[in-house]
């Protein structure tokens, strides 16, 4: 038998290795604006075409590359940012693992041009492939610029999974915004199709920069975090109680300037917030937490959006009580008090955190001290696993048990039933399969109570239905037929409304179109972010034409991070989770029974497609048990 184990070709190891970075075109925007800011440049403009899959193109006025350098910027592990593994505990920049280049080079046509200061021209290179086509002299200004084009030409099964343009672009405007975020000071502008500029940011205050990013809505409206201590400096801002949104979209956290997902650090922010905003409604903030770079591990995924703490309690006390701080002085709370809970003090991060030095420096700190001030407790720490693990939900889908966004939560009565049920099974759910199947009786009269529930005469007792709960039910079967080609009913606008979005609104809905028209919304765009509404399904009254879709897109994003979902399956179930009647709607006896009626003839009508229950059963046995009958 031969050997049969080889090595693998340069460009191949390549490739496979730039999986892990590259993963779509925002991944190369992402890498390409931080070698940018890395380079120390004020002037940062991403041209991007066909949503990144022809073009993507990165312009910096930083310090250049020599000759030599150019060409070694493209070698695996090639890098000026570190040279042995303590400097891994120094990193100050963004870049430091030297596979970006690499990596686009192994997945996409490339060519760069660059100038230092020092020298009189500059460097042009052309590689593809991995594989040095061309190298000459070029005449430029000083900086930097990187041409990615062809993504992924080489590997068809990844260019086949990339999604949409829409939802692609989606992904660059998020990154980009990150790195935009970050760095106030930087100039960064954002060029798409036909030389559409979407993002043109200048110069300015970090508050500037996040309300030309997010939308002037911000403006005034922001309460400004600035905590130093000598273990780590927070600052940002936070958005007043009114801004909270039913979404979790305006929520960044920086840890030296770079963005990073963080269930735990959110929890933070969010309980500084108790009691002051609604529990399912999410507050806008912006908040860099600078610590020593020794303190943290950002080397725990190729794209670093992931990192460790050496000491995340200690972190997260004090980005709750920062925030906590920041709305008290400014008036947003009046009553809350400062106080650290005493389970605080006993935690390791506060009694034997790193040295004995950073200890002191840590609790001599004005922070730490006006929060220790008095005894009592109003720190919420999440050492209740059940309370940060809803937290970590938002973050982790799998985690998600299916829940209704907003609908008034059953668990409580449905426990109450269950604790009383002698045993058989009041739930249609569990009894349906004993005995003959429950159907609904028509013709005996229907009571609505409290403008929420129905009771409605079933063959085995009655049914108590949740009149939102059973008309999700009906809407997400009547919208799910509709998107598969039975397309529903417009009525045209005689005044057509036009809406004027966000930019990442827009970027969203404009992935949206297709379907909506298949939903009788007849929507189109309209120049930079805007968009006319030419016509809204025939059976919505006229008149919050703009609302509904605005609403629609919050609802949509209630789900758009959870991967389990199809944008269909997510846009179905925002939709008929916003057009079902509320609880406190008051229904005629036509309305009740027509919901009836489609409740009963849906496929699956005992439960919603987020998995509530839509009624509830009662059984003659079990109702006669009760009264001893
Ligand atoms: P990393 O950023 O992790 O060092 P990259 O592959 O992104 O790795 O870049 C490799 C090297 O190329 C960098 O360390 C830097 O020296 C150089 N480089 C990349 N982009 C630029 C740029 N825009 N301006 C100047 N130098 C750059
Ligand atoms: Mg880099």
């Amino acid at each position: 038998m031969p050997d049969i184990i080889q090595l693998l070709p340069d460009n191949i190891a390549n490739q496979i290795a730039a999986g892990e970075v590259i993963q779509r075109p925002a991944s190369a925007v992402k890498e390409l604006l931080e070698n940018a800011v890395d380079a120390g440049a004020t002037e940062i403009r991403l041209i991007v075409q066909d949503a990144g899959k022809a073009l993507i193109q990165v312009t910096d006025n930083g310090k250049g590359m020599s000759e030599t350098d150019a060409r070694m910027a493209f070698e695996r592990h090639a890098t000026s940012k570190i040279s042995n593994i303590d400097d891994l505990f120094r990193i100050r920049t963004m870049g430091f693992r030297g596979e970006a280049l690499a990596s686009i080079a192994a997945v996409a046509q490339v060519t760069v041009k660059t100038r230092r200061a020092e020298d009189e021209v500059g460097t042009y290179i052309e590689i593809d492939n991995s594989v040095v086509r061309k190298q000459e002299p070029v005449a430029m200004t000083i900086g930097t610029n990187v041409a990615m084009k062809n993504v992924f030409f080489n590997v068809p099964a990844r260019r086949n999974f990339l999604k949409s343009n829409a939802s692609e672009m989606k992904h660059i405007v998020d990154e980009f915004i990150r790195v935009a975020m970050a760095f106030p000071q930087v100039f960064f502008s954002l060029t798409g199709n036909n030389n559409q500029e979407v993002f043109h940011l200048e110069r300015g205050t970090l508050k500037q920069r996040i309300v030309q990013v997010l939308g002037s809505q911000y403006n005034a409206r922001l309460v400004t975090v600035q905590e130093q201590t000598d273990y780590l400096n927070i600052y940002g801002f936070v958005g007043k109680p009114e801004t909270a949104k039913k979404t979790r979209g305006d929520q960044y956290f920086f840890v030296n300037n770079r963005f990073i997902r963080s269930a735990y650090l959110n929890h933070a922010v969010m309980s500084a917030y108790q009691d002051i905003i609604a529990t399912d409604s999410f507050p806008a903030y912006v908040l860099f937490i600078d610590l020593d770079p020794s303190q943290i591990d950002i080397n725990v995924h190729p794209t670093k959006q992931e990192i460790k703490f050496e000491d995340e309690k200690i972190v997260y006390a004090f980005a709750q009580a920062a925030v906590k701080h920041a709305l008290a002085q400014f008036s947003v709370t009046p009553t809350l008090e400062f106080d650290l809970d005493p389970d605080i003090q006993q935690l390791d991060a506060l009694n034997k955190p790193f040295t004995e030095d950073k200890q002191a420096a840590a609790s001599s700190s004005e922070l730490f001290r006006n929060f220790t001030q008095k005894n009592q407790a109003h720190f919420i720490q999440p050492t209740n696993k059940s309370e940060l693990k809803n937290w970590k939900d938002f973050y982790d889908p799998a985690a998600q048990q299916s829940e209704s966004p907003g609908a008034p939560r059953f668990e409580s009565l449905l426990d109450k039933i269950k604790s009383v049920d002698p045993g058989d099974g009041a739930m249609g759910q569990r009894a349906s399969a004993i005995g003959q199947p429950l159907t609904w009786i028509p013709e005996a009269p229907l009571t609505q109570l409290h403008a929420t529930y129905i009771i409605a005469s079933t063959n085995r007792g009655f049914i108590l239905v949740h009149q939102q709960l059973a008309h999700e039910r009906v809407l997400y079967d009547r919208f799910n037929e509709a998107l598969k080609g039975k397309a529903m009913a417009t009525q045209r606008s005689l005044f057509p409304a036009t809406l004027q979005l966000a930019t990442q609104d827009a970027v969203l809905l404009a992935d949206l179109l297709a379907d909506l028209h298949l939903l009788g919304y007849e929507v189109e765009p309209f120049g930079k972010d805007s968009f006319v509404i030419q016509g809204t399904p025939a059976d919505l009254p006229p008149g919050n034409e703009k609302l509904a879709i605005e609403s629609l897109l919050e609802q949509f994003k209630h789900f758009s991070s959870d991967p389990r979902f199809s944008k269909r399956e997510k846009m179905l179930r925002a939709m008929a989770y916003q057009r079902s009647v509320k609880p406190g709607r008051p229904l005629s006896k036509e309305e009740m029974h027509d919901m009836l009626s489609d409740l009963f003839n849906s496929p699956q009508p005992n439960t919603t497609a987020n998995g509530n229950p839509t009624y509830i059963e009662f059984k003659w046995e079990y109702l006669n048990n009760l009264f001893n009958r």
